[in-house]
């Protein structure tokens, strides 16, 4: 484990809450594996507390991280991303994390909800990298179209990389949407369950009703992999 203080280099706006933050590497790059996530610091008037970022950039992309994180109002961890200027600095503990990619021929069901997106947009470049040739199918859930980020990223990797699909669905639509509509769980298709390996993340109860169908479908423990989100 390395700890270690990162400059922020840009800070963008996906959705009216939730960013994107490119930091620099320190002084070196610390190395961690696609899925894997990063403990950023916090010090503020009630102490010192430690909050967890899934890093949303790959490996291999050597001039520092990204995380893409949701802002709520009176967090801890939020107040010090949002206030944080360009070129001021964070500090961070690193690598953490079992979900990361198994070597499999399997493929691969990534299911996500809001910012359980990140891990994803390190993890499926890294699938491309590896030459990976099974299917490769993630679906990414919001409430609102305006909740939506990174659609255009999802949608130039399936013209690039023909095993690669992305099903985008929204739970609380309006009339006006024409793509996908409902929950994740709408949405995993029929697949054998013996043949997949299933990447689950997002908030709590979303990764525990995904991985209670992958149980009842018979997908077996070893290829079910969570990473669970919390808020508190
Ligand atoms: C492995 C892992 C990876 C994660 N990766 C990401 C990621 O990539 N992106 C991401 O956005 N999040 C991620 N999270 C969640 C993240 O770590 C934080 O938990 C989340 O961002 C909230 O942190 P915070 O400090 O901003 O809010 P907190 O300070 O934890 O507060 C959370 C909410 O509760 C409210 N609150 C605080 N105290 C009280 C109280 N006493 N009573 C009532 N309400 C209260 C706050 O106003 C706020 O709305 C991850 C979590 C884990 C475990």
């Amino acid at each position: 484990m390395e700890k270690f203080s990162a400059p922020l280099l840009r800070k963008t706006a996906l959705t009216a809450d939730v960013y994107q933050f490119d930091f620099g590497w320190g002084e070196k790059p610390v190395d961690f594996k696609a899925g894997q996530f990063f403990m950023m610091e916090v010090v503020d008037e009630a102490g010192k507390v430690n909050r967890s970022y899934s890093v949303s950039s790959t490996p291999s992309y050597k001039e520092g991280f990204s995380l893409c994180v949701k802002l709520l109002p009176d967090g801890r961890g939020s107040k010090l991303l949002r206030d944080l200027p360009i070129g001021g600095t964070a500090n961070f503990m690193a690598a953490f994390g079992h979900f990361v990619l198994v070597d499999s021929p399997k493929d691969m069901l990534m299911i996500s909800t809001g910012t359980g997106l990140a891990p994803f947009i390190s993890m499926v470049p890294a699938v491309f990298e590896r030459g990976f040739a099974g299917k490769v199918t993630l679906i990414f859930g919001v409430r609102h179209e305006e909740d939506l980020f990174y659609v255009d990223q999802l949608r130039e990797w399936e013209k690039a990389h023909a095993n690669f699909k992305a099903i985008v669905t929204l739970s609380q639509p309006t009339d006006s949407w024409t793509g996908e509509k409902g929950r994740v769980t709408d949405h995993l298709g029929n697949f054998d369950p013996q043949a997949v390996q299933v990447y689950i993340c997002g908030n709590g109860d979303m990764v525990k009703t995904v991985k209670t169908l992958m149980d009842e479908k018979g997908v077996p423990k070893l290829d079910i992999h969570l990473e669970q989100f919390t808020t508190l």
